[in-house]
């Protein structure tokens, strides 16, 4: 088991610097149900309007300050790339455990922008990431398809979770992490493939009346992003969106940022991913590893919780406002650091 004391010690010197900060008093955990979503599923279309609004919000009215910038656009860790290179700072603390990096993509490498197309990461950030890499064993880790966000991040040498997990790929070659490892390819719902395209390509058929709707195959899992749908119009495509899928009773309907994420029902999420390549790095059972997962998303808190039930690593939440949550730490704007 990780001593959990010495790790927040180490995360409080680096925390102290104004990176980010902790979610609760320095060692306590913060324990929230998740059955609220489940439930809100439940309730009907309604619920699922109240909860995109939630999550969701509109443009930032301008300030004098940033007269352009959306709400999005002003994520901490998006601003602040260089936050990433002072985990090295905890290496010390870590006593020597094997510090192991996920990060999730949109919305904490990449600003959320109108067209899901368009969210590249800058260069700053690709190169904070790529000094990450050069410590520690870094999974990125998406909603997105693999090669989607290969083709944002560019990086050779890191492991590649996209499709939330369920499409996971790592160095080709032999990994300078693991003596004799011979790459990972690990596609839990490989099964599911005709199925998500050819649902894929119904709701892009039948969200077609509604502006600003557009639809993502992610090979293992759909997006569909309402960021540029206007708020009348959320009802109707949430309407439309679950009239489809009550025909694939094996797909389900879960929420991100601005986007309705449809994925088969299969027990495998970002946190299994998690699980899945701390296994295959070989510290299924270490306690000589300390894993951080950075995100700003629902799904996740499934790595949040994973981090939790271990016992060990950090979950850090990039988020502006305070949200509920099973991570131990957030990145937010300086100026709203103040739970
Ligand atoms: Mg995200």
């Amino acid at each position: 088991m990780t001593n959990q004391k010495e790790i927040t010690i180490a995360v409080a010197s680096l925390f102290s610097q104004g990176v980010a900060k902790p979610l609760a008093a320095p060692g306590g955990i913060i324990t929230i149900s998740r059955n609220t979503f489940t439930k809100k599923v439940e309730a009907g279309n309604n619920a699922w309007i109240a909860s995109m609004r939630d999550s969701s919000p509109t443009r930032v009215k301008s300030s004098r300050n940033h007269p352009s910038e959306t709400e999005e656009k002003n994520s901490w860790i998006v601003n602040h790339p260089s936050a990433l290179n002072m985990f090295e700072q905890i290496v010390s603390g870590s006593k020597g455990k094997q510090i192991v990096m996920f990060l999730d993509y949109d919305g904490t490498l990449s600003p959320i922008v109108e067209d899901p197309d368009r969210a590249f990461m800058t260069s700053e950030m690709r190169e904070a990431v790529r000094d990450v890499a050069r410590y520690f064993p870094t999974a990125i880790v998406t909603g997105r398809c693999r090669d989607k966000v290969y083709s944002f991040v560019r990086l050779a040498g890191l492991y590649y979770a996209g499709s939330h997990g369920m499409d996971i790929k790592g160095p080709s070659k032999s990994s300078r992490y693991r003596k004799g490892h011979q790459g990972v390819l690990f596609q839990p719902a490989s099964e599911f493939l005709p199925m998500i395209d050819e649902v894929s390509k119904v709701l892009e058929e039948r969200t077609k009346s509604i502006p600003g709707a557009k639809v993502e195959n992610n090979k293992f899992c759909v997006s569909v992003h309402f960021r540029c749908v206007e708020e009348k119009m959320w009802a109707t495509l949430v309407e439309q969106v679950r009239s489809i899928l009550s025909d694939y009773p094996k797909l389900k309907l879960t929420q991100g940022r601005k986007v309705l994420e449809i994925r088969p029902t299969i027990k495998w999420d970002k946190g299994k991913a998690l699980e899945f390549l701390l296994e295959s790095l070989g510290y299924a059972n270490s306690a000589d590893v300390l894993p951080v997962y950075i995100g700003d998303d629902r799904t996740d808190e499934d790595a949040f919780k994973a981090l939790r039930n271990r016992g060990q690593g950090l979950g850090i939440l990039v988020s502006k406002v305070p949200k509920e949550t099973n991570a131990s730490y957030s990145l937010q704007e300086p100026s709203e650091a103040s739970i």
